[in-house]
This record gives C-alpha cells, sequence and structure tokens, in this order.
C-alpha cells in the first residue's frame, strides 16, 4: 500500500510492519485455495495470536499488548486488504473478549490470558432467526437452576459457530425488552450447544457462519457476566468498538481493489494506449482513492475518540456506514476496472465485490446505523 500513515510510536510502525509481513506470507498464499473450499484457516488465526494480533487493544496485564484502538485497527485493515475473512475473525474475536474483559468479575477475568492470546477463539451470539436488527426482542431462555443457567433457544448468523471455544450468549433472564436480558460466557463444548450447519454465504466463504441450537445447556452460574439484565447494554458495548472492526475491514477491502485495479489498468491496453490513460478510468479511480481516505480518516477519528475515553458510538456508526457503504462502490468500480476479466474468478475483484456485501449488513446494517447516528442529533 503505498501511502503514508502517522501512527503514535515507533513501536506501532513495527507493529504494522509485522502485520504486512505476516499477511504476505501468511495469508496471501492462502486465501483463494481456502475461500474455494470454504474451510475456515483456524491454524492462521492461530499465529496471529501467537504473534500477538489477537489481543492488540487491551492492557498487557490481562495478556493483550496495550496498543491503542487506532493501531489495532490499521493492522486489522492490513489483513483486511489480502483476506477478508481472516481479518473478520480477527475483529469479531476482538469484540467477543470484550464482555469479559469490561464486565467480568475477578473470577472470569482469569480467563483473558488465554483468550487474548489466541488458544481460545471467541463468537458473540446476539442475532436470532426471529430477532435480527430488533436484537432486544431475543427469545433464547436462561432459567437458574442451582448452580447452572439452563439455556435453551436458537442463535442465528454466528460467526465462528463450531470453531469457536467460547461463546458470548446473549439470552433472557427476566422481563421483555433490553433490560431482561443477561450475557454468559459458555464453553464451546458444553452438552445441549449444537452448531447447525454452516450457512452457504455469497462470500466470506472461509468465514463459518451457522445458526446454533441450545438445548437445556446447563452453564454454570459463575459464567455470568456482568449482572443480571446488564446484558443489552454489555452487548451494544462491545458492538460499537465492534463496528470499527468492521470499518476498518471494509476499508483495508476496498484498498486492495484499487491498487488491484490500478495496476491491471496500468498493463491492459486497448485503442492503441493503456487504459489508465483514459479519464473516465482515472476519474474512476480518482474516486475511489479518495473515498477510501475518507473512510479512513473517519474510522481512526472515532478510534482516536475511543482512545481517549470520550463517547464515540455515533462517530462508529458513521464510519462503519460510510466505509461499507465506499468499499461496495470501489469494489463493483473495480470489476468494471477489468471489464469482462473481472467478472471471472481469475482476478480477486469479484470476491472483493462480493465479500464487500456482508459488511453493509454484520454488525447492524447500514439502516441501523443510521438510527443510531440519528439519535445523537
Ligand atoms: C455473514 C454474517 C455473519 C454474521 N455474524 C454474526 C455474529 O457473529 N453474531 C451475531 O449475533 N450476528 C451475526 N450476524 C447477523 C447480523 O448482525 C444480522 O444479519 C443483522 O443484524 C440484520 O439482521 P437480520 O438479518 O435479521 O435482518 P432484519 O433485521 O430482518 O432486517 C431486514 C431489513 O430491514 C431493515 N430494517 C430493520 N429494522 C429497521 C429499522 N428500524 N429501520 C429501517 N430499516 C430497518 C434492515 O436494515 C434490513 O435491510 C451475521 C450476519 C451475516 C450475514
Amino acid at each position: 500500500m503505498g501511502m503514508d500513515r502517522l501512527l503514535p510510536t515507533p513501536e506501532a510502525y513495527d507493529l504494522l510492519d509485522l502485520a504486512r509481513e505476516l499477511a504476505d506470507r501468511e495469508l496471501a498464499p492462502r486465501v483463494d485455495d481456502f475461500e474455494s473450499r470454504g474451510e475456515f484457516p483456524r491454524e492462521v488465526i492461530r499465529t496471529l495470536g501467537r504473534a500477538g494480533l489477537l489481543g492488540l487493544p487491551y492492557p498487557e496485564e490481562d495478556g493483550g499488548a496495550g496498543q491503542p484502538y487506532e493501531v489495532y485497527l490499521q493492522v486489522v485493515e492490513i489483513l483486511a486488504s489480502r483476506w477478508l475473512a481472516v481479518a473478520e475473525a480477527v475483529s469479531v474475536h476482538t469484540l467477543s473478549c470484550h464482555p469479559v474483559y469490561a464486565h467480568g468479575g475477578e473470577q472470569l477475568r482469569k480467563l483473558l490470558p488465554d483468550m487474548l492470546g489466541g488458544e481460545l477463539l471467541g463468537a458473540y451470539c446476539l442475532s436470532e432467526p426471529q430477532g435480527g436488527s430488533d436484537a432486544a426482542s431475543l427469545t433464547t431462555r436462561a432459567v437458574l437452576d442451582g448452580e447452572a443457567y439452563v439455556v435453551t433457544g436458537t442463535k442465528a448468523w454466528i460467526t465462528h459457530a463450531g470453531n469457536a471455544d467460547f461463546y458470548n450468549v446473549f439470552c433472557r433472564t427476566g422481563e421483555p425488552g433490553a433490560r431482561g436480558i443477561s450475557c454468559l460466557l459458555a464453553d464451546a463444548g458444553t452438552p445441549g450447544i449444537v452448531p447447525q450447519a454452516p450457512e452457504k454465504t455469497m462470500g466470506l466463504r472461509s468465514s463459518p457462519v451457522a445458526q446454533i441450537a441450545f438445548d437445556g445447556a446447563r452453564v454454570p452460574a459463575d459464567r455470568l457476566v456482568g449482572e443480571p439484565g446488564a446484558g443489552f447494554r454489555i452487548a451494544m458495548d462491545a458492538l460499537d468498538s465492534g463496528r470499527l472492526g468492521i470499518a476498518t475491514c471494509a476499508v483495508g477491502l476496498a484498498q486492495a481493489a484499487l491498487d488491484y485495479a490500478v495496476a491491471y489498468a496500468r498493463d491492459r491496453s486497448q485503442f492503441g494506449r493503456s487504459v489508465l490513460d483514459f479519464q473516465g478510468i482515472r476519474f474512476l479511480l480518482a474516486d475511489a482513492a479518495t473515498g477510501i481516505s475518507a473512510a479512513r480518516a473517519l474510522v481512526l477519528a472515532a478510534a482516536r475518540l475511543k482512545d481517549a475515553g470520550r463517547p464515540y458510538a455515533a462517530e462508529a456508526a458513521k464510519a462503519k456506514l460510510f466505509a461499507t457503504d465506499m468499499a461496495m462502490r470501489v469494489t463493483t468500480d473495480a470489476v468494471q476496472v477489468l471489464g469482462g476479466y473481472g467478472y471471472v474468478t481469475d482476478h480477486p475483484v469479484e470476491r472483493y465485490m462480493r465479500e464487500a456485501k456482508v459488511l453493509q449488513i454484520v454488525e447492524g446494517t447500514n439502516q441501523i446505523q443510521r438510527l443510531v447516528i440519528a439519535k445523537s442529533l
């Protein structure tokens, strides 16, 4: 990526160099194979964990790397430019560590080093078949029975289903509405937690996503994260930071599409000239580059507010909305720049376009981001 970045510390420059090196060595050579087979690259994720890239924004005393969120996000951007599913896995895992980190008691926090070191992969179970955008209407129930909560219901669209080691399960322990929801941290091996067959997705095929059936699963009562009834707040708190992860994924993906389109257009010749010489193509690429820079600036502005401990929910929603819409446009335009060659799997831009679509949907659709933004006005 031929761009200059302003980073807060010399260490951050080293970290981004490490991310680039790992992205080139571990991600780029494998992406096509894993995407075509729809296989989750668990070992690649473990490698990133051992290199310290899975707990970047968490404090060192908890097993993290103590990096500002703005640095963590730029690492994810680099990973996304090589393999979106891996970058999304890092983002979802980081989100899945947030409830225990921010709201877990002393006992639960003892799990953090293994979670942040990447030995234990996380998943975040909020959505249900009947309740996506309206997450507060969820119906998965947890009833206290002696020393355990008995959990019954179905979660939907769970990234890492069947591959994760722990699940954040948002479930109803009380009244209808947001105040009756609690958060449990369940081990994946708990009897009665049954991941279903993976969904057949348009893109991001190496990222497993499936329903999970909870069939009277007994989750120990000491796995309650935060207070009973605090679950919805815990879920939304994690999502604010997670949305910036999705936004930075969009920036990395769009950057990859632009870089590919520029290189292709330079080499492709029509009417006796490089296609890159046509103003129609040059302006399209200039607009793409501008959109990427604007999206990156929004992401980093929101991250810096978060790093400073200031409210940033609306800014994160703006970044997610703008960056993912931008990535959809830029990846579609990249296909256009390649003409017919953009439409076949010999080149990665058709994959980029399929992958961009999901970013407009996950962690709150872009309609829901607009609700969050409008509420702040
Ligand atoms: C690949 C993938 C991975 C995912 N991973 C996870 C995960 O790990 N964990 C998890 O919990 N969930 C996950 N999700 C679920 C995702 O968060 C939901 O799909 C999303 O929140 C939308 O919910 P829905 O699909 O039920 O759509 P619906 O809520 O049914 O929405 C349908 C349409 O109505 C619009 N809409 C809804 N309400 C409003 C409103 N008030 N105003 C305007 N428009 C509105 C929506 O924007 C959308 O266009 C994943 C989804 C996908 C596709």
